[in-house]
């Protein structure tokens, strides 16, 4: 894959071509886990799972009242109660064999399942019945005792107040597909299905390098020296790929020298990194040595983006393994991981979803774009109500977008996305924004 014409060529690709060239070069990881499905919250599933079973497994009283047969209440009204014979007492994983007859209810509370006759529920107020929540009634439920009639004052009909068996989930049916990452409702819907287990994507292992004679350690906690910076990229990186449920590999900082990024490059290929992300050195500079470092042990196969800010994004393979170069400056290095990174992340532990969730929304100020490269400026969006009455989705820019300004990421929710061609949105104008964090469902 060679995508830039050449190094003399100032061709940049789009962000999209990009990303869909780099997912092109990209399959899920082949070796699953079984896990349990606490630890499975952020993995993705490698199998379609289905239900073992229906759930609920019963028809149940979805309230407080009486269980009875729908048409026994037929007529009955507040001037019209109907007469029944109380039975028994039903509390919430009590069941009964005994069937109801014509004319007789159970007193039933929430959760239990209906006895057998049974297809309705008459809330406890609209009846005569008392003590239900109160002590008397606790009292009543733990003896096992009810009163022997009660006055049903309103008709219900079949079904009602009664949760059906299977409502939630059908025995055999695929409850959630392979590719879905487990987010918490996943958790809790295999915890329902009685499944304790799932086989998952193994996490890949991202190698994380920082590039930069200017950068001091990261444990450097006095004064600054002449000339010097402190690495926020290092821990950026592996912040971003710890988020994205990625096993991660520090290493380190590389001076601008060959031999130091090579040696730290060389390291993450013997840890069994299965990507090594970069930061810095990938510019146009004398001291820019990243890509010759990868072209000579490897080769490079994207060198620039027509992207602000991000631009010199590099792409190649360094002894095999995939290497991701991200620009130095702090939010350059943010964005090119949000927008190129992220989605092969995604790829390779399985994930359907690779690219987040977008939309329109009234940008609240004139927004500019004298970049001729599509820019993606962080921005705050919030629904809000607009003219007429309208509830929309609004957007402001976080402020200056220096591509050094990271306080802007930390302010920021989403990118709003002006295409090359877009020198200028007005205030009030439309613009496409992406969700930091949001990604579509399957
Ligand atoms: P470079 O792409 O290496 O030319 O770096 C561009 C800018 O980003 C320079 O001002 C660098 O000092 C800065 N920079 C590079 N790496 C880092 C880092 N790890 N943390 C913070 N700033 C950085
Ligand atoms: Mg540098």
């Amino acid at each position: 894959m060679q995508l830039n014409d050449g190094p003399a060529s100032r061709r940049r690709i789009s962000v999209d071509e990009a990303i869909r060239a780099l997912l092109a070069q990209f399959d899920p990881v082949s070796d699953h886990e079984r896990i349990t499905v606490l630890d499975a919250l952020g993995r993705t599933l490698v199998e379609d799972i289905p239900a073992r079973a229906d759930v609920p497994p019963f028809d149940y009283a979805t309230l407080d009242g009486y269980a009875v047969r729908a048409s026994d209440t037929v007529g009955a009204a507040p001037d019209r109660p109907v007469p029944f014979e109380v039975i028994g007492v039903l509390a919430a994983g009590a069941v009964t064999s005994r069937p109801l007859g014509k004319g007789e209810a159970y007193r039933i509370l929430t959760g239990a399942p209906l006895p057998p006759g049974a297809d309705a529920v008459v809330p406890f107020e609209g009846t005569d019945g008392k003590g239900f929540g109160g002590w008397e009634g606790a009292d009543a439920v733990s003896l096992g005792l009810a009163e022997e009639r009660v006055a049903v004052r309103v008709q219900v009909r079949s079904g009602d107040d009664v949760r059906p068996r299977a409502e939630d989930q059908r025995s055999g049916e695929i409850l959630l597909r392979s590719g879905t990452r487990v987010r918490p409702a996943e958790v809790a819907v295999l915890a329902s299905a009685g499944i304790y287990s799932v086989w998952v994507h193994r996490r890949i292992r991202i190698g994380v390098l920082s590039t930069g004679d200017e950068l001091v350690a990261r444990d450097h906690d006095g004064p600054l020296g002449p000339g010097k910076i402190r690495d926020a990229n290092g821990p950026a990186v592996l912040a971003l790929a710890m988020r994205d449920g990625a096993e991660t590999v520090d290493l380190g900082q590389a001076l601008d020298q060959p031999n130091s990024v090579r040696g730290s490059l060389l390291k993450g290929v013997a840890l069994g990194c299965d990507l090594l992300v970069t930061s810095g050195g990938v510019s146009m500079g004398d001291r820019d040595m990243v890509k010759h470092v990868i072209r000579d042990e490897g080769e490079v196969s994207i060198w620039s983006i027509d992207l602000r800010p991000g631009k010199p994004f590099t792409f190649g393979r360094f002894h095999g393994v995939p290497v991701m170069a991200l620009p130095g400056n702090p939010v350059s290095a943010m964005v090119a991981y949000e927008l190129l990174v992220n989605p092969v992340v995604r790829r390779l532990q399985g994930d359907r979803a690779t690219v987040p969730v977008e939309m329109m929304a009234i940008a609240d100020q004139e927004i500019l774009n004298d970049s001729g490269r599509e820019n993606f400026v962080r921005g705050v969006a919030r629904i809000a109500g607009g003219a007429c009455g309208s509830i929309e989705w609004h957007v402001c820019p976080t402020g200056p977008q220096g591509s050094g300004i990271l306080t802007s990421m930390s302010r920021a929710n989403c990118l709003i996305r002006l295409s090359p061609e877009t020198r200028r949105v007005e205030s009030g104008g439309r613009v496409r924004v992406r969700l930091m964090d949001a990604f579509p469902l399957w």
